[in-house]
C-alpha cells in the first residue's frame, strides 16, 4: 500500500477534529499499521464510496495481517528450525520409500489435535530431518507453538539444568510447545541421565496429549539395546507408540546421491578433458 497519497483534506473543522481523534485512538491502542494505512484506506473509501462497515473492515484487516505476520515471525524464531526447508521442497520421486499419503495426512496437522507422535526412522541422508523440519514449520504456520531440537541438545540442556537446580523449569519448557521435534535420536549414545530426561519429556507430553516428532536411525527392534537402560527404552517406546505413527524411510541416501552425481560429473569432466 502506498503512503504517498495524501488524504484528501477533511471537509470541515469537525471532520478534521474527528480525524485527529481517530489517529489518537489508533496510537493509544498501538495499532501502528492501521494508523499508517489510514490515509490510504480513507482515500479508497471516498473514491469507491465504500460504506462505513467496509472501510472499518479494510482498516482493521491491515492490522490483523500485520499482527499475524509478526506472530508467525516470532513463532518461527522460537521454533529454532535448523534449515529453511518446508514440506513442499520434499521430492517424493527421489525417495520412493516414503509413504506419500501418510506424509500428506501428517501435513494436515490433525496429528497435533489427536496428540499423535511421529517416529521417522531410517538411515542417514534419506530426508528424516527435512520432513521433520517441514512438519514443524507447517505447525508454526498454522499458528501452533512448535520447538525443534536434537536429542543431544535436549540431553545437554537437561543435564545442565539438573546441576543448576532448574530441572522442573526445563521439564516445563519441553512440555510447553504444541509440537516438540527431537532430531537425531540414537546418533550419539545416550548417558543414563540423558535417557531418563528424554523419557520424562516424552512421558509428560504423552500424558498432556501433546504430539512429539522423533527422527532416529535406530529401528524399533534395536531400541532396547541402543538406549542404555532397556527398561527406560521400552517405556519410552510404549508412550511413543501408544498414540503414534512410524514413518519408515529406507530408500537411498539423498546426500550420497548428490555426492555420486558430483563424482560422476567430475569423472565425465575428467574423461572429456582427456579426450581434448
Ligand atoms: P537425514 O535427516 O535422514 O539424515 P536429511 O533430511 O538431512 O537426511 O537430508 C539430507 C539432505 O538431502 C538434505 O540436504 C535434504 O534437503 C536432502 N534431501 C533428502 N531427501 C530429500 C528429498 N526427498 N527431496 C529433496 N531433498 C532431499
Ligand atoms: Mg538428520
Amino acid at each position: 500500500m502506498t503512503t504517498t497519497n495524501q488524504p484528501e483534506a477533511p471537509r470541515s473543522q469537525s471532520d478534521a477534529e474527528t480525524y485527529q481523534r481517530l489517529r489518537a485512538h489508533l496510537a493509544f491502542l498501538k495499532l501502528a499499521d492501521a494508523a499508517e494505512a489510514l490515509p490510504a484506506v480513507l482515500d479508497e473509501a471516498r473514491t469507491q464510496k465504500l460504506p462505513a462497515v467496509s472501510t472499518l473492515e479494510r482498516l482493521l484487516a491491515v492490522e490483523v495481517d500485520a499482527t499475524e505476520n509478526r506472530r508467525l515471525t516470532s513463532r518461527l524464531r522460537f521454533a529454532c528450525l535448523p534449515a529453511p526447508w518446508s514440506l513442499a521442497d520434499f521430492d517424493y520421486t527421489a525417495q520412493p520409500g516414503v509413504d506419500q499419503t501418510l506424509i500428506r495426512e501428517l501435513a494436515t496437522l490433525r496429528f497435533l489435535d489427536s496428540g499423535t507422535n511421529v517416529l521417522l526412522i531410517g538411515p542417514p541422508g534419506v530426508g528424516k530431518t527435512m520432513l521433520a523440519v517441514g512438519l514443524t514449520r507447517a505447525g508454526a504456520q498454522a499458528g501452533h507453538r512448535v520447538y525443534f531440537t536434537t536429542a543431544a541438545d535436549l540431553a545437554a540442556r537437561c543435564h545442565k539444568a539438573a546441576i543448576e537446580g532448574r530441572w522442573a523449569t526445563m521439564m516445563r519448557f519441553y512440555a510447553g510447545p504444541r509440537l516438540l521435534t527431537i532430531d537425531e535420536l540414537g546418533y550419539l549414545p545416550l548417558a543414563a541421565d540423558a535417557a531418563s530426561a528424554l523419557f520424562q519429556v516424552i512421558n509428560t507430553r504423552y500424558q498432556n496429549g501433546s504430539a512429539t516428532i522423533i527422527t532416529t536411525n535406530v529401528g524399533i527392534a534395536s531400541w532396547a539395546s541402543a538406549f542404555g537402560d532397556p527398561i527406560v527404552a521400552a517405556a519410552m517406546l510404549d508412550r511413543l507408540l501408544h498414540r503414534g505413527v512410524v514413518v519408515g524411510i529406507d530408500g537411498p541416501s539423498y546426500r550420497l546421491r548428490s555426492h555420486q552425481a558430483r563424482a560422476e560429473n567430475l569423472r565425465t569432466a575428467a574423461v572429456t578433458n582427456h579426450a581434448h
